[in-house]
């Protein structure tokens, strides 16, 4: 048995009920023998940014999971397709997308997956709730080079 590994993952949706779709995505990872869910950030509504469509809804779950990062990737996928999830083009708006932001400390860089996410770091809707679960992962000045973006946390 592996030792378990805390991942962070970044969760957004702009089509069909975001929140719910969100929510049944927190259900799925939860209910999956490798994967226990150990925090959830507030959820945060925030204007496209590389993509287009409605506002998305954004959250960050923290992750306790015994999946390598590769099998953590396709199981994240499995439950993007079960949401009904469709690539008509890149960055097409989504009824959920599901990305890896941080597993452990590691570094990976492949033709499948990028960890840390490559993107996270200029994204208020990546930063504003890891920030809010994990605190030690996310410094101010980070957070300031993010500042202008529209982004509302929801009640
Ligand atoms: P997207 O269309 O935004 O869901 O992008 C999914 C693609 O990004 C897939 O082909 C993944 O293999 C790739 N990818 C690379 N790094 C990551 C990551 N850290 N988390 C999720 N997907 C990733």
């Amino acid at each position: 048995m592996r030792e378990p590994v805390t991942a962070y993952l970044g969760l957004g949706a702009n089509l069909g009920d975001p929140a719910t779709a969100l929510e049944q995505a927190v259900q799925l990872l939860d209910a999956h023998p490798g994967i226990t869910v150990t925090a959830r950030s507030s959820y945060y509504r925030t204007a496209p940014i590389d993509s287009s469509g409605p506002d998305y809804t954004n959250a960050v779950v923290a992750v306790d999971t015994t999946l390598t990062a590769p099998a953590l990737l396709l199981c994240l996928q499995g439950i993007e397709a079960a949401a009904g999830r469709e690539r008509p083009y890149r960055n097409a708006p989504r009824t959920l997308d599901l990305d890896i932001l941080l597993y452990g400390d590691a570094q990976v860089s492949s033709a499948a997956l990028d960890i840390p996410h490559p993107r996270m770091w200029q994204r208020a809707f990546v930063l504003l709730p890891l920030a809010e679960i994990a605190p030690h992962h996310v410094s101010a000045a980070q957070l300031r080079t993010t500042m202008a973006q529209d982004i509302t946390r929801m009640p």
